[in-house]
């Protein structure tokens, strides 16, 4: 008599979903388990923000990651983070890596925006390539693929999972599954949930990439729906600011530390100088959004922004920015109350008295402005006078949120502090991220995690 083979449903096709079914599948080949994987989006869609992402990962190199990777995780977390979970990471990264590598995909080690930041190796060709290469071997290990398919729920007999619900084409569906990985990434396409978590205004911010409109939390939710417990900062999020006119994705605009930045009134309202481009950049954003006038501000900087060595790194915006030989001109071109701008622009020249010669845009270069400007500029500051003037409408936009399901250094989806069996997660739909988002991290735990949670739940099916 044959054994009836045992299913195991991976629900999201981005870095955490590809990792999970292609580490499953080879893991369980030949032993019965079948690998399923289904995405909301269609087959030329699905990857969720994987798709769109640069996928910058913090590692000294593919076999290493820094020394300090834990701490550094812990403190961007302001030590609220599980030590156990990113001392997990810190130890399968190297092989996480080499073992994605090898699926055909080529890391190199990029020249970031402008100024060094930790560590990173990035796949050659990016999130679409990760995409591309990840469905590849997972095919070729035996998955199935299932797309335009909305998980909606999980379902049970007695304690074990028994099925996947799913929406295809209106339709309800129950998929058998043993084992579920749910990795359909955060809540940041779910208005009335961004809404509740962060706030008047959040409702209608500006997604960065079209891959974060399918992730409207419903992992999150069916994990809850059984019990599962929340983990995460669920009032943090990652934002970027980018070109209010720009159409493409995640159009950043990084350059503002070496200018100012402005609001409508022409006034300056955070140290745009505060740190390298990823320390304030999360904030910025979310002040822009949601406590600034008409919720955007403009960068302004001039014409020495471009004598700056590949200052256009800095710049994904295909539009380019508004420019002036006065800076009445450009505040009248970009709409900024000129009065205004002309006193912040006057106080902030006055205050830069550094030797300019000490400008240097790949480091903090402690060119700070003189005490009595407030808000303060910490580095870069360089007074703003050489013609022609620059601006860049910015708002913020969001590329991810916090908070999301606890998982232990196993991937399994915890209740009430213990495993739910069968059911794991892995990505941005699990929490562990809280304050800020540690630079360059989301991609690497997602390919981590997912791969430990493919390798645990075959192990799970296999002891069944
Ligand atoms: C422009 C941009 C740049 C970024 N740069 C970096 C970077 O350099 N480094 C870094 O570490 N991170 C970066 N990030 C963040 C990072 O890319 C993501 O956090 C990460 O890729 C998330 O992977 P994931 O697999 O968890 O989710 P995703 O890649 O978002 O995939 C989730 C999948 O789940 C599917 N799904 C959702 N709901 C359901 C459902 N109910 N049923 C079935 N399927 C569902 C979606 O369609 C999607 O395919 C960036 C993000 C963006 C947008």
């Amino acid at each position: 008599m044959s054994i009836p083979p045992k299913n195991l449903i991976v629900v999201g096709q981005g870095a955490a979903g590809l990792a999970a079914a292609l580490a499953a599948a080879q893991a369980a080949h030949g032993s019965g388990v079948q690998v399923t994987l289904v995405d909301k989006a269609a087959e030329d869609e699905a990857g969720g923000n994987t798709r769109w992402s640069p996928s910058n990962m913090r590692m000294a190199a593919v076999d290493r990651v820094e020394p300090s990777f834990v701490h550094d995780m812990l403190a961007a977390t302001q030590y609220r983070g599980d030590e156990t979970y990113f001392a997990r990471l810190a130890r399968e990264a190297p092989a996480t890596c080499q073992w994605i590598a090898a699926q055909g995909i080529e890391f190199i080690q990029p020249v970031y925006y402008l100024a060094k930041g930790p560590p990173r190796i990035q796949p050659v060709g990016g999130g679409p390539v990760v995409v591309k290469q990840l469905v590849l071997a997972a095919k070729k290990a035996g998955v199935i693929f299932r797309y335009n398919c909305t998980a909606r729920a999980i379902l049970r007999d007695k304690d074990s999972i028994s099925g996947l619900e799913i929406e295809h084409a209106g339709v309800r569906e129950t998929l058998p599954a043993d084992a579920v990985i749910l990795c359909s990434g955060g809540f940041e396409g779910d208005a009335a949930k961004m809404r509740e978590h962060f706030g008047d205004g959040a409702e209608i911010m500006r997604l960065i990439s079209p891959g974060g409109k399918f992730n409207t939390g419903d992992g999150i939710r069916i994990a809850m729906a059984l019990g599962a417990s929340g983990s995460g900062d669920w009032g943090g999020m990652h934002a970027e600011p980018v070109d209010a006119r720009a159409k493409n994705s995640a159009p950043v605009v990084l350059v503002y530390p070496y200018g100012i930045v402005v609001d409508k009134n022409g006034q300056r309202f955070f140290d745009e100088g505060g740190g390298l481009v990823h320390e304030t950049w999360e904030w910025f954003a979310r002040d822009m959004q949601f406590k600034t006038p008409d919720r955007r501000a403009f960068a302004i900087l001039d014409s020495r922004l471009l004598s700056i060595e590949g200052y256009e790194r800095a710049i994904r915006s295909e539009v380019p920015p508004a420019r002036a030989e006065t800076l009445a001109e450009l505040a009248n071109i970009v709409g900024v109350d000129a009065g205004g701008f002309a006193e912040t622009v006057a106080a902030y020249n006055a205050a830069c008295t550094g030797d300019p010669a000490k400008f240097d845009a790949t480091r903090c270069d402690g060119l700070k402005a003189g005490a009595s400007l407030a808000p303060p500029k910490s580095n870069w500051a360089r007074a703003i006078s050489e013609p022609p003037f620059l601006a860049y409408p910015l708002v913020g936009a969001v590329a991810y949120t916090f908070g999301g399901l606890a998982t232990d250094d196993c991937a399994r989806v915890l209740r009430e502090e213990k495993p739910i069996p069968g059911l794991y997660a892995a990505g941005e739909i699990t929490g562990h991220f809280y304050a800020t988002a540690p630079n360059a991290v989301s991609v690497l735990r997602a390919f981590v995690f997912g791969r430990i949670a493919g390798l645990e739940a075959v192990s799970f099916l296999q002891a069944r």
